[in-house]
């Protein structure tokens, strides 16, 4: 039976000498007992150079000799320090490392009854190289879900959620917000008179003068066809006015040129300034649309409030 068994290990030992992964024994006082080819080979050694050594010997090793894998730090106490933290914290663990030559490895770790630990490498790069592609086109399908795709502004869906995100937060502090609705005028006119491509070059062009006059944390989207809407959070009345003011002169003053030709563009906006703990977001679009409308039926071109509360 004990012979069989022999030989039974002698067989299993044999494949660990040949096999494409890594197998590596430490004893409990962390020096290496034994290491297969392959293994040498992933830290870039003959696995002789390598056994006998100690495991934090073996990490300077690679480190001075920029073999075996990549660390994020330049400093070899700080990388012993964090991976004798991590050595021998858990009777099992699994972790993934990147070669320098860009392979990638899932190491387990299994330690014994006896504190001997087992460490086996199993080369994972083409499942990382497919993981990093997969996660590359999710955040690509995000940021164009968000994105309007004529002026790269926020879309309709991603202003609403920036916004009812941002009014939340507002509503922690009590804040007065902002909200600006802008309509180009006779936009019709401007497609039916220089044509709809035109028209786009237009919208482009407005959307991109908004985002200027806009501080970063100011939200700004492109919310239907030739409508705008900018958001603000914690302001007060004369600042509305004044950022509303900029942003109707700058669209204004500023026709576009198109194959020689300056097309006139002008925007009524309408406005709600009011407490964000008392107001929905619907509340809010309803009041600067309101606005909007009174804007529009004074002779366009102009900014409109639709009520002032001072309650921020
Ligand atoms: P008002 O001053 O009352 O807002 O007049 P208006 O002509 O702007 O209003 P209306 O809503 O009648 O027309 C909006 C126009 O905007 C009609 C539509 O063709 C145009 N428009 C909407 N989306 C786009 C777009 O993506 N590109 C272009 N070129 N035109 C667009
Ligand atoms: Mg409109
Ligand atoms: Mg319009």
């Amino acid at each position: 039976m004990a012979a069989e068994r022999e030989q039974l290990a002698n067989k299993l030992f044999a494949f660990v000498e040949i096999n494409e992964e890594g197998y590596a024994i430490f004893d409990a006082g962390d020096h290496l007992l034994y290491c297969n080819r392959a293994y040498g080979q992933i830290l870039g050694f003959d696995a002789e150079v390598l056994i006998g050594r100690t495991f934090l010997d073996i990490i300077s090793l690679c480190f001075n000799s920029d073999k075996g894998f990549k660390s994020d730090t330049d400093d070899l106490d700080v990388l012993l320090a964090r991976i004798s933290s991590q050595w021998r914290s858990d009777n099992y663990r699994l972790f993934e490392m990147q070669s320098h030559d860009n392979r990638w490895f899932l190491f387990s770790e299994i330690k014994n009854d006896r504190g001997e630990i087992l460490i086996q490498t199993k080369q994972v790069t083409e499942q990382k190289v497919l993981e990093h592609k997969l996660l590359e086109s999710r955040d690509n399908l995000r940021q164009l879900a968000l994105t309007d795709e004529l002026t790269q502004v926020a879309n309709r869906r991603c202003f609403v959620d920036s916004v009812e995100a941002e009014l939340h937060r507002c509503r922690r502090h009590n804040y007065q917000v902002a909200y600006m609705l802008l309509d180009l005028d006779h936009f019709k006119n401007v497609n039916d008179s220089y044509g709809h491509q035109a028209g786009d070059l237009v919208l482009q062009s407005v959307a991109k003068r908004v985002t200027k006059m806009l501080r970063d944390y100011d939200i700004f989207g492109r919310i239907g066809g030739e409508e705008f809407a900018v958001f603000l959070g914690r302001t007060k009345v004369e600042e509305v006015l004044t950022v509303a003011e900029r942003i109707r002169e700058a669209i204004a003053d500023n026709p576009l040129l198109y194959q020689g030709k300056r097309i006139p563009v002008t925007t009524s906006i309408g406005i709600s300034l009011c407490s964000s703990i008392a107001h929905t977001y619907q509340d809010l679009y309803n009041q600067a649309d309101q606005a909007l409308y009174q804007a529009k039926a004074n002779g366009r071109n102009m900014c409109q409030f639709y009520r002032v509360e001072h309650d921020g």
